[in-house]
């Protein structure tokens, strides 16, 4: 690369359309214009809005969007062409496109004859007017039409000729771009390949890519289409989009930059990439897949022992590219499958000094997998694991102890269910004795061991639970089986999650409860 500037590559957003398309999305107009500002931040080129003659969110998405005054993003309303045997002028939909009012418009067209016969039901000369009508059209109001040329692959399949008459209809209309789609996302990336390196024979207008994941290839395509000359690329955040999804430009981003040596972004841009990731993962209200590659929570995440005994000397020995560079981090999570090399890491990282060096880091490993085998679970409670690692110091003394507890479930007369706990709680040499009533035995649990525990430790009083999981470990063992409980807890500044087990369903929230109690006081929240 030295010497010569890196190829740029444009890059196209259409999570607000084709991304809204995925079964379970609803974004509001407040979630798309917050994600617009954010894909600005992040560096793309274009942002597709929606399809402004579809429904009215999105064309008061386009009324509103101005206000935004976006930094690096051209706004795109997207539509189809006109309709066959009308005019442009005439066509409901393309003049839906004219209000929507932005700089840049996607026009959708069929080059597939399957297509053009029995969906348009029309000639394929009428499809070639109406292509070029739509374009020039758009173009005369000044503009800058990017042309999508829906299914184009399996049109090439079809009717090679037939394909790249409608590209050119588009062309000499004035199309400032030519997309070629893999509508159906079926396609592998060397058919890809050989069909852009045509397509880049007989046109100079730049050529883009629109790949669909059907066949788990949509960024696999991209990639080959770029290598064969396509410089523009679509694609949504987190790969959402209709039916399997689109090419995810998480993924694409990084891979063309990092790997290939395309530029996409700035540096800065790209580090913003995996708190994108997360944003729009928010929004749409779906959990960021966690082994989702580049951004996702375990991108980065070293379990085996050996592995992090290796990633311990030499960084790059299980990781393909350094975390930072997307602005996602290495993590080390330990289990049952962990080495002493994890344990001295997650020491370190908690700032805790193993005096008793490898020995007491074996030691503490033992404890974990013994605890494993009885259904305790640590690689997702690092609260826990702290925890394990502070008592294994000999100098550990632990904020309280529980002496004892009594739960009591009453069903009365007329139906209603009441829970009351007492515990008996040790602090210092104080023992307090309290009860308190709950919704629920453990919701009861908690509100005594607080009421004896926030007159000694008053930060206490902003420590909230924020979820409550339960798993049934051997579900054929019926109401006599193990039972893992997860609990994430928060004070407001910092989350963690705490993990208890056992055959008892209450005990097992107690050790989990008492976890997190004990986790909060040693980090702060003792005052
Ligand atoms: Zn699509």
């Amino acid at each position: 690369m030295k010497g010569r500037e890196p190829v740029q590559i444009t890059l196209y957003d259409t999570t607000l359309r084709d991304g809204a398309q995925r079964e379970g999305i609803s974004f509001s107009l407040d979630d798309k214009l917050k994600i617009a500002h954010r894909l600005d931040r992040l560096g793309v080129a274009y942002i597709e809005g929606g399809w402004p003659g579809s429904n009215p969110k999105d064309m008061a998405f386009f009324q509103e969007v101005p206000a935004l005054s976006l930094d690096n993003a051209r706004v795109v309303a997207f539509g189809s062409t006109q309709r066959a045997g009308a005019s442009a002028a005439e066509d409901a939909n393309i003049q839906a496109l004219v209000a929507a009012n932005t700089p840049a418009v996607a026009v959708v067209g069929k080059s597939w004859d399957l297509h053009v016969r029995d969906v348009l039901n029309t000639t394929l000369d009428e499809n070639l007017r109406i292509i070029a009508d739509s374009v020039r059209y758009l173009k005369a109001l000044g503009r800058e039409v990017i042309y999508d040329a829906e299914h184009f692959f399996d049109g090439y399949e079809a009717d090679p000729g037939y394909a790249m008459q409608t590209l050119a209809a588009a062309a000499e209309a004035g199309a400032d771009v030519l997309v070629l789609c893999d509508t159906n996302g079926g396609m592998l990336p060397s058919a890809i390949a050989a069909a852009v390196a045509d397509v880049r024979q007989a046109t100079t207008v730049p050529l883009g890519i629109h790949a669909h994941n059907d066949g788990e290839m949509a960024v696999a395509n991209s990639v080959a289409a770029v290598q064969a000359g396509a410089a523009h690329v679509q694609g949504t955040i987190n790969g959402y989009g209709e039916r399997c999804g689109n090419a995810n430009l998480c993924s694409l981003i990084p891979t063309l930059q990092l790997k290939m040596g395309y530029n996409c972004v700035s540096d800065d841009q790209l580090r913003s990439l995996t708190e994108t990731a997360r944003y729009v993962s928010e929004l749409a209200n779906l959990r960021l897949y966690p082994q989702q590659p580049y951004v996702g929570r375990s991108a980065f995440a070293h379990k085996g022992g050996i592995h992090v005994n290796a990633l311990l000397k030499c960084e790059e020995s299980y990781q393909h590219i350094d975390p930072a560079l997307v602005g996602n981090q290495k993590r080390v999570v330990v289990s049952e499958l962990s080495g002493k090399s994890n344990i001295a890491y997650k020491a370190t990282e908690f700032g805790l000094d193993l005096s008793g060096g490898s020995e007491q880091s074996q030691q503490i490993l033992q404890h974990i997998k013994e605890l494993e085998s009885r259904g305790f679970q640590f690689e997702g409670a690092e609260g826990s694991v702290e925890l394990l690692i502070r008592r294994a110091r000999p100098d550990y003394q632990a904020p309280f102890d529980l002496l004892d507890f009594h739960v009591l479930v009453r069903e009365s007369h007329n139906g209603s269910m009441s829970s009351q706990a007492t515990v008996k709680v040790q602090v210092g040499d104080q023992v307090m004795h309290t009860a308190a009533d709950g919704n629920g035995p453990v919701n009861a649990l908690d509100a005594a061991v607080r009421k004896a525990l926030v007159p000694f430790y008053p930060g206490l009083a902003n420590v909230r639970l924020t979820d409550y999981k339960v798993r049934i470990l051997d579900g054929a063992a019926g109401t006599a089986a193990q039972t893992r409980v997860l609990i994430d807890s928060t004070n407001g500044q910092r989350a963690w999650s705490t993990v208890g087990s056992s055959t008892n369903i209450i005990e097992a929230s107690w050790q989990a409860l008492a976890d997190s109690l004990e986790y909060a006081l040693l980090n702060g929240e003792d005052g």
